[in-house]
């Protein structure tokens, strides 16, 4: 859940930021009628075209009616923090000053609401992958009768649990036979739910089990093909595995040692993880010694720890971080802990996404919003004279 919250609330700091730029400029524009003609400014409505375009979406709907509500509310929420906000931004008497102050602030907003849509697509799919994992949780849990409401053909109803089906692009839970008829036209059966469902995003309910989720289904064939790559690296050579939750953490300790694989995990007291950390930096191994070291992605515990020791990094999942900041954060922390001086040999880094689920949504998600990202940070570079 703090995840989700770290988004909402970035999400309605930048649209304070959004808000606050327009309102200095509307300010502005009046004294500057010409230039304020030019680019993105509408003179006329007083408003950024691509803010107001924004604002247009959500109204029209975001393709999650929950994630809408959210963005809708949090959109509100900053543009009352703009407004309740002392202005400050003075109005320079000399002309040449301000054309040049308002083309500086026309270009804030521009790269504000470039933020804010980035977190906008960030957020949906936190929602979606929230809704996801919380549908999981209940099954695994068993807090749920022998029924559950879900979608079908003909309409909401009592769905047993044999025949119920979560969808992982969403969270959004039918009936199987429902699901595959609508998988089949790539649609969720949520009416306003543009995730482009599949067959293979469709988790049975009784899948999922309870404890022996992860020993068997989707989780179990991940498991298993980590445990092959673990056996397949050189006996010499040293693993670091990510995992992001604890209760994940177990599992995988639990599927490593079922495996003969010998394991330390950093957790407990601090003379435990103290303990643990020794052990693997030591150079020499010898058959008997743990090859493999189980991280928490968040233990900021182990963070400064240098484990050149080991060259390969295993990440069990795609990191489910609230941000795009924070995932580029938490995988370049993670890589550099081995990835570093005193390294000496060459560095692997294995990524593992169970097809078409949350896993592979968020990581491309990820990848290609870094990439765009990137791509804007390069042309920014050059570009901002030319641009206004
Ligand atoms: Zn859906």
């Amino acid at each position: 859940m703090s995840q989700l919250k770290e988004c909402e609330q970035q999400l309605r700091k930048e649209a304070h930021g959004a808000y606050a730029h327009e309102h200095q400029l509307q300010k502005w524009a009046k004294v500057l009628k010409e230039r304020a003609a030019i680019n993105m400014w509408d003179p006329k409505e007083q408003r950024h075209a691509h803010l107001a375009g924004w604002e247009r979406e959500l109204q029209d709907g975001v393709g999650d009616a929950e994630a809408g509500e959210l963005l809708a509310s949090l959109a509100e929420a900053g543009r009352t923090d703009a407004e309740n906000e002392p202005r400050k931004g003075k109005t320079p008497a000399d002309s040449k000053k301000l054309e040049k102050d308002f083309a500086d602030q026309l270009w804030e907003l521009r790269e504000t609401i470039h933020e804010l849509r980035a977190l906008h697509k960030e957020l949906v799919g936190r929602v979606r992958s929230l809704r996801f994992f919380e549908k999981v949780r209940d099954m695994q849990q068993g807090s749920h009768g022998s029924t559950v409401e879900a979608h079908t053909a003909t309409g909401l109803k009592a769905v047993p649990v044999a025949d119920l089906g979560i969808l992982s692009c969403c969270g959004h839970m039918g009936d199987m036979k429902y699901l595959l008829e609508k998988a089949e036209k790539q649609e969720c059966p949520v009416v306003d739910c543009t995730a482009a469902a599949r067959e293979s995003s469709i988790v049975r309910a009784t899948e999922l089990g309870t404890d022996s989720a992860m020993a068997g289904g989707r989780y179990g064939c991940k498991l298993t093909a980590v445990v092959e790559k673990i056996k397949s690296i050189p006996a010499e050579e040293r693993v670091l595995v990510f995992v992001q939750f604890p209760d994940l953490m177990n599992k995988v300790e639990e599927a490593l040692v079922a495996h003969g694989i010998q394991t330390l995990k950093i957790k407990g007291s601090a003379h435990q993880m103290t303990t643990a950390m020794e052990k693997f930096q030591r150079e020499d191994i010898g058959p008997e010694d743990e090859r493999v070291l189980l991280l928490e992605l968040h233990n900021e515990s182990a963070s400064g720890a240098n484990l050149t020791t080991a060259n390969h990094a295993i990440f069990v999942h795609p990191l489910h971080v609230g941000s795009l900041y924070k995932y580029v954060a938490c995988e370049t922390q993670a890589i550099g802990r081995i990835r570093r001086y005193g390294q000496k040999k060459k560095v692997h880094l294995w990524r593992y996404l169970a097809v078409d689920t949350v896993d592979t949504a968020i990581y491309h998600e990820r990848s290609q919003a870094q990439a765009a990202l990137e791509k804007e940070r390069e042309k920014k570079k050059g570009a901002r004279n030319v641009a206004l």
